[in-house]
């Protein structure tokens, strides 16, 4: 595996692997690597015979009270991480390389990034887009792949990819939970003892929910009924349960049997989680 975190020397990586006619897929994460970030590279070598791997905490992702001075920083276990799973590149830049003395440009994707998570976070998606334009355009993939972990953040990035003419196919990977159900994320790290006992109320929560929905069940007193079975469970403050169509996102207030997704995030603690499921 080759690391490195100097553009010019990316470009002559990925031009390296484009002249032996390699299809080429990236994974952009933030680090502090699980076992769902590494269920991406798996399929990730499914659709591709090269796999570049991006490490970067955008800050331009995180707002002023967030944590990106806390967010999780083991670039060593990653890379051995990666090294053994057989990634071609780990892209790991400075925040110099990709934010240099003078930049000025913004990028913004209406529609889906609306609501939930782009409610919560004012400007995260406007990060997150930038990030992700940056890296298609640094990497140059022929398929990028995403967790449904974050499934508005998917949404976001297909609009993004479709709109301005990326050229690359754009795959979602069903979310890797753990035992219990929980799903993986790096935020799990911040959990004591306790929040992470108790914040399996979350995925609790919307796995009864979609069942009452799928059953017929009333919408709006379902989302309100999750809504607070997860705050008597130990939460401090639910950002969002909704209901949703699965492309648009647009908010759903009854089920009409098309594609729909139940999406959560709640804070444990300082902690913020977020969640979804299938309808
Ligand atoms: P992050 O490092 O949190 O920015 O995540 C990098 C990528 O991994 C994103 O596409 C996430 O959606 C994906 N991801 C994170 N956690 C999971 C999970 N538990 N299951 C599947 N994908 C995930």
């Amino acid at each position: 595996m080759q690391t490195n975190n100097q553009l010019d020397l990316l470009r002559d990586n990925i031009a390296a692997l484009r002249k032996n006619g390699k299809r080429i897929a990236l994974v952009p994460t933030m680090g502090a690597l699980h076992a769902g970030h590494m269920a991406l590279v798996e399929e990730a070598k499914r659709h591709a015979d090269a796999v570049v791997v991006s490490i970067f905490v955008n800050p331009t992702q995180f707002g002023p009270n967030e944590d990106l001075d806390a967010y999780p920083r083991t670039l060593e276990r990653d890379s051995d991480l990666l090294r053994a799973a057989e990634v071609a590149l780990l892209w790991a830049p400075q925040a110099a390389t990709i934010y240099p003395e003078g930049f000025a440009t913004k990028v913004h994707v209406d529609g889906p990034s609306a609501g939930y998570c782009g409610g919560a976070r004012p400007g995260h998606f406007d990060g997150v887009a930038l990030i992700v334009a940056k890296l298609f355009n640094q990497v140059t993939p022929d398929v990028a792949l995403f967790g449904e972990k974050d499934f508005q953040q998917l949404a976001v990035i297909r609009r993004m990819a479709l709109d301005l003419d990326f050229g690359l196919e754009i795959r979602g990977v069903p979310i890797v939970r753990d035992e219990d159900g929980l799903a993986l994320s790096s935020r799990n790290a911040y959990l004591s003892v306790e929040e992470r006992r108790n914040a399996l109320a979350l995925p609790r929560a919307l796995h009864d929910a979609a069942d009452r929905i799928r059953g017929g069940a009333d919408v709006a007193s379902t989302l309100a009924a999750a809504s607070a079975d997860i705050l008597s469970s130990g939460f401090a403050h639910v950002d969002y349960f909704a209901l949703a169509d699965s492309h648009s996102l647009e908010p759903l207030t009854h089920y009409d049997g098309r594609s729909a997704r139940l999406l959560a995030a709640a804070k444990i603690g300082k902690t913020r989680l977020i969640d979804n499921i299938a309808i």
